[in-house]
């Protein structure tokens, strides 16, 4: 008999596990069960659209016809329960699916900014998260004059561009010393925070909210900050982080093992039979008490992938692949690689400055091999710098190739003398 197979969220795991599927098993059954929106479409397309660069259906990388032709069946409904013994989920609009195998790819959803005068009768609080996310951005951009977002990350980041695209007056709260302290060095994060001033937005460090007024219809009109002082806004951007996508299934017939999200051995498995999770969601546990969150775009594609592959052929561990982001601060480009977050102790790094550009280069290395780059302000080749991580190569080798790397090539044949060698930030060894 064909198998079922029944996969919990249509983002980028979830698709990519029922395509996949469907290439090595051309009988199985393959239902997507996505609550968002009836298609499948790129977050990280969010922004894009908010800009009016793309419009929605821009935003969806498949024709919607392919699921058709793969004879994926793509349900919009929300799963409410789960039932491991009967092998069964139930969804909001009453249906019950049964499975052989099941999936959950349900990503991410953003935290809660928990302070006095916020709760769900707020109007002008949004997420940059989803789609429905979009939808309230748009709704409220047109009546805004001036707008908060709280949260230095890259989901904030994106939406102080956006909102500023649309010549709202934007602050910026960041409640760390400076701009996103997990990721960037002191010196990178006020590189990024000059940029982002010369773009008119107001960007506040060390600064947190403590409190939110509203107006008589129950808008957001202002925000407390610890430090006492009161801001008028009309919209508040919240993006102080996304959590996996899990808080549902703690009240479901039989949940699986849940952490920070659902854990799964190195194959993706959970805790129940039959019930494996990729993507956004998944926790993983890679031993020595080192859970891994992946929480990028390419990773959740490749977890969804390889659980497609272990439900039709022998069961292998997920590796992992070497971390890799890349995103824009309005005109500045940040490219990285390797994770500088887990590099080990006495780490050391080579940075240079551009003068006059905001320009950036990061090397990180230890023990004669470099584990990482950190580069901001130009265009580099991430396939390539990440090769020569994974290949470990020495840091001379490096520096005499670095330039191949780098399609911005007039920075890249500037004097390499000029970079000075620090110690990598503690920031950046998961400090902050
Ligand atoms: C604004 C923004 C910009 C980003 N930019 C980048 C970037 O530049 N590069 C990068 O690598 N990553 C980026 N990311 C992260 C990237 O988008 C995610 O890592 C990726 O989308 C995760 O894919 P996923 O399939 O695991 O989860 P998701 O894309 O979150 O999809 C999960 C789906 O499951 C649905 N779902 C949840 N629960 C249920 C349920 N009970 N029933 C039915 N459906 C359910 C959700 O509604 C959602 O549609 C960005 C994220 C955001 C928000």
């Amino acid at each position: 008999m064909a198998r079922r197979f029944v996969i919990i969220g249509n983002g980028v795991a979830g698709i990519t596990a029922a395509m996949t599927l469907r290439e090595r098993d051309p009988l199985a059954s393959i239902t997507v069960v996505g609550g968002e929106t009836p298609y499948f479409f790129s977050r990280t397309a969010l922004m894009y659209a908010f800009m009016g660069a793309l419009d929605r259906r821009d935003m969806e990388p498949f024709e919607r016809k392919v699921y058709r032709e793969h004879r994926i069946d793509l349900v919009f409904d929300r799963v409410t329960d789960l039932d491991a013994a009967a092998r069964t989920v139930a969804t909001a609009g009453g249906s019950t699916l049964t499975w052989d195998a099941l999936v959950v790819a349900t990503g991410s959803s953003p935290r809660a900014l928990r302070l006095p005068g916020v709760d769900d009768s707020l109007q002008g609080l949004v997420h940059f998260v989803s789609m429905g996310d979009l939808d309230a951005c748009e709704r409220w951009t047109p009546s805004t004059r001036e707008a908060v977002v709280v949260g230095g990350g890259l989901i904030g980041v994106e939406l102080v561009e956006c909102l500023a695209h649309h010549g709202v007056k934007t602050r910026f709260l960041v409640r760390e010393p400076w701009y996103w302290p997990v990721a960037l060095c002191r010196e990178e994060g006020e590189l990024v925070t000059e940029h982002l001033r010369r773009h008119g937005v107001d960007v506040r460090v060390g600064e947190e909210v403590a409190a939110v007024e509203r107006d008589a219809g129950g808008r957001v009109a202002a925000v407390t900050t610890r430090a006492g002082g009161s801001i008028a806004c009309q919209m508040l951007g919240v993006a102080i982080g996304v959590e996996p996508h899990v808080a549902f299934l703690r009240g479901v017939k039989t949940p699986p093992a849940l952490g920070r999200g659902v854990k799964v051995d190195a194959c993706l498995r959970t805790s129940l039979d039959g019930v494996w999770a990729a993507g956004d969601c998944a926790e993983i546990d890679r031993g020595a008490g080192r859970p891994l969150v992946e929480q990028i775009w390419y990773s959740a594609k490749r977890q969804g992938a390889h659980v497609a592959r272990n439900l039709t052929g022998p069961v292998a561990p997920y590796a992992p692949p070497v971390f890799f982001n890349s995103a824009k601060f309005f005109e500045v480009e940040y490219t990285t690689v390797g994770d500088l977050a887990d590099a080990p102790p006495g780490a050391r790094s080579l940075f240079r400055r551009h003068p006059t550009r905001p320009v950036t280069q990061r090397i990180v290395h230890h023990g004669g091999r470099v584990l990482g780059f950190n580069m901001l302000g130009s265009r580099w080749d991430h396939a390539l710098l990440t090769r020569w991580v994974e290949t470990g190569r020495s840091l001379e080798w490096t520096l005499a190739h670095l330039a191949e790397a780098q399609f911005d090539v007039e920075f890249g044949r500037a004097d390499l003398r000029a970079m000075r060698e620090e110690e990598l930030a503690p920031a950046l060894q998961g400090a902050a």
